[in-house]
């Protein structure tokens, strides 16, 4: 198929995600190949660096050779089977994997980040009901707060351009003040306005909590809404406003698990107590009732989603009774291919030391970020393996001019309004990070 026709087919009868497809007039598609590590190659042979991770999937690169292998070697034994009445090795030693690392010992699987929302949503409100409290039936998120987009998570989400359209549809929800430290008053720390939203967030469950089921919350980053970045001190206050009002803190780490902000999990870094975040996973006061995971834990590979939950929680569905139990379903539930490659994803960890690692990569981009001080530029931020800063523009148009500039540099850069960030796989080298970084400054000295 020559490239023009195969981008003419694809504007045809693809409709394609998250995007208004009239712009593809002046936007052209890009017809990708095949990838090898943080390059996508597309099919005249021209390269992008994945600056995103392929919307914050990749962790090891593309074409990683250790987890298409557990998928190829997987593939040779069992590709499916249903998981009602069934079982099998690989989602037995995911779960096992799974709840050593969060202290979480109950595992229920789905397909996409949106699924675990739903399942979360629902299993917090099902032991409500279980538990003889059918009153706690409503939910709380954060200002901002994006949870995915099927009608339960964007119930609890908070992105206008996602959510209004769809308004109509959905169940009611209360958003509490967000702790983004750029919302701070001037000379305000980021530790005291986080403090400050959570005396707002204890009045609100204080005075609601008879009917409030849960807190649905994206520890440490609003990845979504554009790496709104706060200080940890709010997880820490949210864990333990919701312990004193019986209120389930559900811990959505979609996209900012598996290492992204620094530790395996972001939630660890609520024990602010504790100098070993990443090894306190055993902590009781601070792990969330709630864990949903997805985005990385296939390291790119296959969809995947996980919704972690406590001894207590799944107790209360234990019963006699058939409709106590959790009915909640889907065809893929914990795929064999996928739970495979999730465990080849968890054995790199392990083996090569990542989070360590991730320690010297930030280190080295951090001190290269001094290139953009040039530029009309503020609230540079890092956490971990994530990089944000704002472009002040008058621009309407900077996140599309951006973006396809970037392209043009060799670099595939998604800027969410005028916040531009970074989220590369974890394997980018420094040659790779130092481009990144300059093609960045090219693209935004024609874009501002
Ligand atoms: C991406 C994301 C989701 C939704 O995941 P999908 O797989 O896209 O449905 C939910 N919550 C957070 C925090 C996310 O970043």
């Amino acid at each position: 198929m020559s490239n023009q026709s195969l981008l003419d087919r694809s504007l045809q009868s693809v409709w394609h995600p998250c995007t208004q497809m009239k712009q593809h007039e002046t936007y052209p598609l890009v017809p990708i190949q095949r990838g090898e590590g943080v390059w996508l190659y597309d099919t005249d042979g021209k390269r992008y660096l994945d600056a995103v991770s392929s919307w914050w999937v990749n962790l090891f690169g593309h074409n990683n050779l250790r987890i298409k292998n557990a998928i190829k070697l997987q593939l040779d034994t069992l590709e499916h089977v249903m998981l009602a009445g069934f079982t099998h090795a690989p989602v037995v030693e995911l779960s096992e994997k799974l709840a050593k690392l969060t202290g979480l010992g109950h595992a229920f699987y789905a397909s996409d980040g949106a699924s675990a929302t739903e399942i979360a949503l629902k299993m917090s409100f099902h032991y409500w009901r279980n538990t003889n409290k059918p009153n706690k039936t409503k939910f709380i998120s954060l200002q901002n707060s994006y949870h995915g987009e099927t009608l339960g998570a964007l119930s609890v989400t908070d992105v206008a351009i996602f959510k209004d359209t769809y308004a109509p549809l959905l169940t009611q929800s209360a958003q509490m003040p967000s702790p983004d430290f750029r919302l701070a008053e001037s000379g305000e720390t980021a530790e005291a306005f986080a403090l400050r939203c959570a005396i707002t967030l204890e009045q609100y469950v204080g005075e609601h909590h008879e009917t409030l089921a849960a807190f649905i919350i994206e520890p440490l980053i609003q990845c979504a809404a554009g790496m709104c970045m706060y200080h940890p001190i709010y997880l820490r206050r949210a864990r333990e406003i919701c312990t004193k009002y019986e209120v389930h803190l559900i811990a959505d780490e979609i996209a900012v698990g598996f290492g992204r902000t620094g530790s395996m999990f972001a939630s660890y870094q609520s024990c602010v107590d504790c100098d070993e975040a990443d090894a306190c996973t055993q902590s009781r006061d601070c792990r969330p009732d709630f864990m949903c995971l997805s985005k990385g834990i296939t390291g790119g590979y296959l969809p995947l989603s996980a919704v972690l939950t406590t001894d207590k929680i799944y107790q209360a569905f234990y019963d006699d009774s058939t409709i106590k139990g959790f009915l909640h379903s889907h065809s893929y539930t914990g795929n064999p291919l996928a739970c495979s490659a999730a465990l080849a994803t968890l054995a790199i960890f392990e083996s090569d030391n990542i989070i360590e690692k991730n320690k010297e990569k930030a280190a080295h981009l951090n001190n290269q970020l001094q290139i953009f001080s040039q530029l009309p530029i503020e609230h540079i931020r890092q956490q971990g393996m994530i990089w944000a800063f704002d472009v002040k523009t008058t621009n309407e148009k900077f996140a599309r001019d951006c973006y396809a500039e970037a392209l043009r540099q060799g670099l595939l850069l998604r800027p969410i309004g005028n916040t531009v960030y970074f989220m590369p796989p974890y394997t980018i080298s420094e040659p790779e990070m130092d481009f990144m970084l300059q093609a960045t400054f090219n693209a935004l000295k024609t874009s501002i």
